[in-house]
């Protein structure tokens, strides 16, 4: 108790809003400016209020200050010591807090958390640009840059150097006053910006329904899935035999694939591809207008042609050139793939009667036919036996095969909501490796999609810090008569963001912002999307794939036309994705500040490549969170680019054994362990002894 008190001083120090950092009731601490006595130092969600978070980032951004203030004003010359490492070490207290607070703010929103974040962006766009901007500490950072050559660094301590380095450079530390006082603006413009893109997406998604009272527009929809949207309907309070869809993605995608009745699809297809695009108050095409702008003075500022230039030139792509000449190389073959998918599809249709052209609404709908005829395989025949926790010990005992690791459940750790499952982590050896979190089910507080974060990243200064990571996915919540059975796609998602975990859990590095996953955009799927290869596998289904209610194993023969099926709608697939990172790279390589019109803008960039009507990019400028309201902008590539380094270290394995050891361990040692220490491409040489193919992709996707 007493270092418990202590530390809560030490965060409190000569800080004037120290008495603002509790709560109303009189006495309580803010348990995020204290230490924690949980097991592992794991957040101590059950005493942490809504409240506590904007006090905390607030305590935590002047703690930062003072630290900075100390590393300016130090009377000894300039060390690395005392300079980089000591940057690197301050804002302890910020970044928990700001970790915490984006995690639960995602995973499990509400007003104040909301209000929260808005009012909160921009202070902290602010304090980034304070440091980044500050000259004493930039000339201090500068001058051990200059004698870098001498100073006897280790490669990380050289790299953190690079790194820092050139992040000042990035932020505007080379620019005269004036510029960077724009800079300023511009960063808090953006900020800002980006949380209204959210929260629009997230009012338009909760916003609307679909209420079907007719049992027939059902169709084939898996049983678990119609329990889920009776009660949908139920809780918005519908007093009838009706059942409620949404936008969220695991409601609209299987009611597209399964309802006979075209005209209801066509509603819900529009709904959702026409979100932030309704010109009402959730709208986004004013706030995408304005980011692209934005994007492209700040650019110009720092002497690029354009917002994706200065983005590429961190990553391993480089520049727009090469990412465009990638884009080429896929984009034909899948354009051509999908094509005949389209022939097929429509076929399909005519013979159902329908005398029309293929529409976007049709799409899903006749592809689930063609492949029951094509492969007898439909997603509610495979769905018993991806029971989601099944799956989930499925990615588990991959992880027990591959690296030895054992997961223990942990039900006395707090958790942000009740469906959230603990696990402690351990080597084989029985040590502790790290904690992670599953919360697996959509819900009204979560954004959408799958998401990994880390609560506490890796690192090793003085002693190690064992991380604490947590997943996150939109799978539907189980109902009263059916646990969550989740699809093919549900599955590999899962596999996918326990990719993003393992990279934080292996991560053996000293320094936090090298750690894990904080490598280059067109770097950090690659880990995650390798995991996915596993899935399908019948070495790794025969692990998990058993039916819920029998348990039986997968039979053989569903098991092979899973195999059989892997790049089935793979035109489609590729299509909407390339496009979406077409749409992209559009947007940010304008070299212009005028204003732009998203609506025209995106139909022009989609003419221009020639993408088919009957698809759309997997995103569309109004929900395009990635690049409107996370910081993927430039770099929605990176999904299909780290697809050519998975495929290729896929095969690595292939050409072995699929669960290999010793491929395992250099995998686990070159790349998943070394986070951001080295440039992409190096570690990816580490690992495979040669650059990387792009063959096996094009294999993998059925696309040569
Ligand atoms: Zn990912």
């Amino acid at each position: 108790m007493k270092t418990r008190l202590a530390l809560i001083a030490a965060a409190c120090l000569a800080t004037i809003a120290c008495s603002d950092t509790s709560t109303d009731t009189p006495g309580r601490i803010n348990p995020l400016l204290g230490e924690w006595d949980t097991p592992f130092g794991v957040p101590p969600f059950d005493k942490i209020a809504s409240e506590d978070y904007l006090a905390a980032i607030r305590a935590g951004m002047e703690a930062q200050n003072r630290e900075i203030e100390a590393i300016v004003t130090d009377a000894e010359a300039p060390t690395f010591k005392n300079t980089v490492e000591a940057l690197e070490l301050s804002g302890a207290l910020l970044s928990r807090a700001r970790r915490l607070f984006n995690a639960v703010n995602n995973a499990h929103s509400n007003d104040v958390l909301k209000d929260t974040g808005e009012t909160i962006a921009p202070e902290l766009a602010a304090h980034d640009d304070n440091i980044l901007l500050n000259k004493e500490l930039f000339e201090r950072v500068l001058a051990v840059y200059e004698n870098r050559n001498s100073l006897h660094l280790t490669d990380e301590q050289r790299r953190l150097l690079d790194e820092r380095h050139k992040k000042f450079v990035r932020a505007g530390a080379n620019l005269p006053d004036e510029a960077q006082d724009r800079l300023r603006e511009i960063n808090a413009e953006l900020a800002e910006l980006e949380q209204a893109f959210r929260n629009n997406v997230l009012s338009e998604t909760n916003e609307y329904e679909l209420l079907v009272t007719d049992e027939a527009d059902l169709g084939d929809l898996p049983a678990s899935l119609v329990a889920l949207a009776a009660e949908e309907a139920k809780r918005r309070g519908h007093d009838c035999e009706c059942w409620s869809f949404n936008t969220q993605r695991p409601s609209t995608e299987p009611f597209l694939q399964y309802s006979p009745n075209r005209e209801l699809r066509k509603q819900l297809f529009n709904a959702y591809a026409m979100r932030g695009d309704n010109d009402n108050d959730a709208d986004n095409k004013a706030i995408v207008s304005r980011s692209v702008q934005l994007r492209a003075e700040k650019a110009a500022l720092m002497g690029y042609d354009n917002h994706a230039e200065f983005v590429l030139a961190e990553n391993m792509a480089e520049n727009p050139e090469n990412v465009y000449g990638f884009l080429a190389e896929i984009w034909e073959p899948a354009l051509r793939v999908a094509r005949q998918e389209r022939a097929d599809l429509e076929a399909m249709m005519k013979a159902d009667g329908i005398d029309d052209r293929l529409r976007g609404w049709d799409w899903r709908y006749y592809t689930e036919k063609v492949r029951l005829a094509k492969f007898d395989l439909d997603d509610d025949a495979l769905r018993p036996y991806f029971e989601v926790n099944a799956v989930r010990d499925g990615v588990f005992a991959l992880a027990t095969e591959l690296f030895g690791l054992q997961f223990e459940r942990r039900e006395d750790l707090p958790t942000w909501h009740p469906d959230q499952q603990v696990f402690e982590v351990k080597e084989a050896d029985g040590s502790h490796l790290a904690i992670l979190y599953m919360d697996f089910f959509a819900r009204e507080s979560k954004r959408g999609g799958a998401w990994m974060n880390a609560l506490r990243p890796q690192s090793n200064v003085n002693g190690f810090v064992t991380p604490i990571i947590t997943n996150n996915f939109n799978f539907p919540a189980p109902t009263a008569d059916s646990p969550s059975l989740i699809s093919l796609e549900n599955a590999e998602t899962l596999f996918h963001e326990f990719g993003h975990a393992l990279h934080g859990m292996f991560s053996d590095v000293a320094y936090r912002s090298l750690s894990g996953t904080s490598t280059p955009r067109d770097f950090v799927e690659y880990p995650s999307q390798v995991m996915e290869n596993w899935m399908r596998t019948p070495e790794v289904l025969g692990m998990f794939a058993k039916h819920y209610e029998t348990g039986d194993p997968m039979p053989t023969e569903v098991v092979e036309k899973i195999n059989a099926s892997a790049t089935f709608n793979q035109g489609f697939k590729t299509v909407e994705l390339v496009a979406a990172a077409y749409l992209d790279m559009a947007y940010h390589t304008l070299e212009t500040t005028e204003a732009v019109e998203p609506r025209a803008f995106e139909s022009a960039a989609m003419a221009d490549i020639g993408i088919i009507d009957e698809i759309i990019p997997r995103y569309r400028s109004g929900y395009f969170q990635h690049i409107f309201s996370s910081n993927y902008s430039s770099g929605y590539y990176s999904y299909i680019w780290s697809e050519v380094l998975d495929a290729d270290t896929f095969m690595a394995f292939k050409e072995i054994d699929v669960l290999d050891k010793e491929t395992a361990a250099r995998f686990r040692k070159e790349i998943l362990s070394k986070g951001g220490t080295r440039p992409g491409m190096e570690l990816y040489y580490n690992f495979r002894g040669r650059k990387p193919s792009i063959e096996p992709l094009l294999e993998k996707r059925g696309l040569n």
